[in-house]
């Protein structure tokens, strides 16, 4: 066999970067890891870069990147520390580089991802929001540089899988009539309506099925990860809206369903364990043993399938709408979602109130065409700066009440 593929991990800190670096090791022969990022947790990168000595990591500043680079060098590792946007950008386009796993979550993944898909890499992709933020000229982008985009989300890697080969000639004439994309419904699906007021981010982040990160656990219980999903899988898949349908299906056995003309309906199944995906986007067009253990279905037993409630989950609702007006729609949808969030997570809201700002934010600004990169960044920063005066209004309302 060839040399080891070379491995850029964005965001190896994460739920979905040790979920990848648990596949890599599995596999020393196949794949090396070339570089490792974090932002915030510094110690968990050390102990990283300790294992998987990598030729670069990354973190966010000048000052994190001096003292890992001293700790680094006293443990003998020749490893470079870089730091901040260039020093992600520079190891995700990096000539040596043959894949990167683009794991950051949030806007602040975009350029970095955008870096190795203008590069041609084969590109792994979990950061959503940087698709849904950019779609069209990310897809441009991938067709003009020949990237390989493969998915990392457990739904559209299913509809990948479920999908034929030569589905990029689009899904009408491969016979496609719809994209069921399955949903847990998290874990506030039965939760009363009135009790929502008072859920806690502890109980959002307590996800029925998978273990993720904070801010994709908070989008799983507000159904935004769901709204941000179907616009996602419009890019991927070249989709319109119309023909992705959400189906609620508590057990997430079923990762996703591709219904074709004849009636066929093709879905892929499995235990709810990322690294699953992460296999297959890794070794894809060939198979690779992902630690995952085997289905047992007679444990699972049954499959239940809901349609989704757009009164409990308003999120849902306004993702749709976004991706139906196209434009910078969906960068707004998605950083007013990012700043409700995170003002959820800080205890400043309350779980209802992320869906309330969405919508504020969206009304509050007329949508726009997207012709560059600029303008979804434009559109990313005017969206902020109306969800924090929501946020800043709502404590004069509450000072004054
Ligand atoms: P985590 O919060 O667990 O990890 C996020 C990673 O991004 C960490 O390495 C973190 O560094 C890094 N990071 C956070 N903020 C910044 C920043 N401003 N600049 C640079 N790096 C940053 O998230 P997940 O792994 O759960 O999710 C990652 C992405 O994958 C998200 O887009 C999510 O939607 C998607 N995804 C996740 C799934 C899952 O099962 N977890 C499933 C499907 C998609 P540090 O930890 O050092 O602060
Ligand atoms: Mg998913």
């Amino acid at each position: 066999m060839s040399r080891p593929q070379q491995i850029t991990v964005l965001g190896a800190t994460g739920s979905i970067g040790l979920s990848t670096l648990d596949v890599i090791a599995r596999h020393p022969e196949r794949y090396q890891v070339f570089a490792l990022s974090a932002f915030s947790r510094l110690a968990e990168l050390e102990a990283l870069c300790m294992i998987y000595r990598p030729l670069f990591a990354v973190v966010a500043d000048a000052q994190a990147a001096r003292d890992l680079q001293g700790r680094l060098q006293a443990s003998g590792l020749a490893t470079r520390v870089l730091f901040g946007e260039a020093g992600l950008c520079e190891v995700a386009a990096h000539a040596e580089v043959d894949a990167v796993m683009a794991a950051i979550v949030g806007a602040a993944g975009l350029k970095p991802t955008l870096a190795a898909v203008e590069a041609g890499k084969k590109v792994l992709l979990a950061n959503k929001e940087a698709l849904v933020m950019s779609g069209a000229l990310f897809m441009q982008a991938v067709r003009q540089s020949g990237a390989v985009l493969l998915p990392i989300d457990s739904e559209h890697n299913a509809i990948f899988q479920c999908l034929p080969g030569d589905y990029a000639r689009g899904l009408t004439q491969v016979g496609v009539r719809r994209i069921l994309l399955t949903a847990s419904g998290g874990p506030f699906r039965e939760t009363p309506m009135e009790q929502l007021l008072a859920v806690t981010p502890e109980q959002a982040c307590a996800h029925p099925n998978w273990s993720m990160g904070r801010k994709i656990s908070v989008d799983s219980a507000s159904m935004m990860n769901k709204g941000l999903e179907l616009i996602e899988a419009c890019w991927l898949f070249d989709a319109r809206p119309a023909q992705v349908e959400v189906v609620i299906h508590p057990q997430s056995v079923i990762h996703s369903l591709v219904d074709y003309v004849d009636g066929s309906v093709l879905a892929q199944l499995g235990n709810p364990d990322m690294r699953t995906p992460i296999s297959h986007a890794l070794a894809w067009p060939e198979r690779i043993d992902s630690g995952v253990a085997p289905l047992d279905l007679f444990a699972v037993a049954r499959l239940d399938f809901q349609a989704p409630d757009e009164q409990r989950f308003p999120c849902l609702r306004l993702s749709r709408q976004a991706a139906e007006a196209g434009g910078t729609a969906p960068a707004m949808l998605n950083a007013a979602n990012e700043v409700a969030v995170a003002a959820f997570l800080e205890r400043r809201i309350r779980f209802p109130e992320i869906a309330r700002i969405i919508d504020s934010v969206l009304n509050a600004q007329a949508v726009e065409a997207v012709e560059s990169l600029d303008a979804v960044l434009a559109a990313d920063g005017r969206a902020r700066e109306l969800a924090g005066h929501w946020l800043s209004d709502r404590n004069s309302r509450r000072g004054e009440a």
